[in-house]
This record gives structure tokens, sequence and C-alpha cells, in this order.
């Protein structure tokens, strides 16, 4: 199958390449525009690009497995995620999950609420504040901010990070389309940190990915371990599928890899 997020410069680009029977294609030029083509990349190098390991679906070139690890939080995450986002490989919400097991991951339907998710909202045990930006004053009188969580914590709740995961878009459409999540708080989250994820094109630098905003998160109220590792699960993720795109096998482990490595040893 093949990856829809493929950029550009490793699709063909151009559609006569693909079908043409030249035996020189490095000086081949398209009959359509008289343009020199670049020279066609061996369909072999484009097949284990898309071979995917069964487990961390990442590239096997790269393959993340080696460095996945878990953490202990007092906070925790629950994700509602796009169901146009459950198909890309380069989502990060599911690295949320491999590092805090008690992620819990629900798909958005705009008229069919997950009856799961309704029941712990219900829930006493737990503090679930909406992640959203404080930018619209319709919602004003609900934004909260981070020593909401800690008041929380003091009064025996489970923090609890509900992150809208999708675009831009689709995370604005699920707030605004939600009424459960109409009485929740909202907390924005306030950071100066520029994002390092190189997978998608961000808007600005300041939209972190899911993963991003969740280590900020965890690291903000207090879990700093988990934030820690989270980041550094991230990183090589987004250090692996860049050199995968590139075609280009790891030398050596980068230094998150190399902490995540030390985990396993002690
Ligand atoms: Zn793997």
């Amino acid at each position: 199958m093949l990856d829809e997020t493929l950029p550009q410069d490793l699709s063909t680009g151009h559609p006569a390449a693909a079908l043409s029977a030249d035996p020189a294609p490095g000086l081949a030029h398209d009959p359509g525009t008289g343009h020199r083509r670049p020279p066609r990349r061996e369909f072999k190098a484009r097949g284990s690009f898309t071979e995917r390991c069964a487990g961390c679906n990442l590239p096997v070139l790269n393959c993340l497995c080696p460095y996945r690890a878990s953490a202990e939080s007092e906070a925790r995450v629950w994700l509602i995620t796009h169901p146009l986002e459950h198909l890309k490989p380069t989502n990060t919400g599911r690295l949320i999950r491999d590092v805090l097991p008690a992620t819990e991951v629900f798909t958005w339907y705009r008229t069919a609420p997950d009856e799961r998710l309704l029941a712990l909202l219900d829930d006493p045990r737990f503090a679930p504040f909406v992640i959203f930006p404080d930018d619209q004053p319709d919602y004003a009188e609900r934004v909260v901010g981070m020593e909401a969580v800690g008041a929380a914590k003091r009064k025996d709740k489970v923090p609890v990070f509900i992150l809208l995961d999708g675009t831009w878009r689709q995370a604005r459409r699920i707030f605004r389309k939600s009424d459960y999540l109409d009485r929740l708080p909202v907390l924005p989250l306030a950071t100066s940190r520029v994002t390092r994820y190189r997978l998608r094109k961000p808007a600005s630098q300041a939209h972190l990915c899911t993963a991003e905003v969740a280590a900020e998160l965890l690291r903000q109220s207090g879990d700093g371990e988990a934030a820690q590792v989270l980041d550094d699960y991230f990183d090589a993720f987004n250090v692996s599928y860049a050199a995968s795109r590139r075609y280009e096998k790891l030398e050596a482990p980068t230094a998150a890899m190399r902490r995540l490595l030390a985990r396993h040893g002690g």
C-alpha cells in the first residue's frame, strides 16, 4: 500500500517517466514539456520504504520498536481522534499510548458520541480538561490555568488531558460539535516551545503535534519523567521516519534513543 503522505519529491512527479521505456532515464526528456526529467528512482527503493514493521507501523528501514518505553504519570491522556487521523502513519497520538498505557483513544463521530467516553466523563475519579486555545470569547468563562490541575490532584482526582487529535480544522470541529465537551474546563497550553515535528508541514512553528502537546502538558503539571520519556520517544519516531523517507538507514542512535535504550538496561 502506498503511503498517502509520501512527499512530492519521492513520487515520480512526472507521470510520463513511469510509462516510458527509455533505457537512459537520467538523460531522458519529458516528451510533453521537452524538459529534462529527474533520474528515475529504483522501484525497489520505493518498495522498501513502504514495507512497514508490524510492531510500530514505521518503515522497516528504521523501525521504532527497540526504543519503545513506558512511564508512570499522575495525569492521564484521553485522545479524541478524528477518523481520518487514525489512518495516517505520521499520527503521533499513538506514541502517547505506547508510553502511557492508561491512555484512552476514542474515535470521533459527530452524530454518535462514544458511550465509554461519556461514562468516563461522568466518573468522579477523574478531573477532565479539554486542551484547546483560549482565543475565542464565547467560552472564556470555562478557561482555566495549570493551577487547576494541581487543585484536582489535591482533591485526589486524576487529572485528564483530553486532546483533540486531528488537523487544526478537525480539532476545532470536534470542539464545536461535541456538546458533551461543553461543560468541561478548557485548558490552553501556554508554551514558547516550537515544534520539532518534521513529517508534516506545520502552519506555524508554534503549532505542536499531538505528542509534543502531551509531553509539554505532562512537564508543566509535574510529570517530568513521563514527559521526558514521551519527548525522547517522539524524537526517535520523528528522526527514524524522516530518515526512512530519505531512504537513509540511521547509522547510530541519537541521544534521545540512547536514553530510551538505557531505560531498558536499568
Ligand atoms: Zn517496529
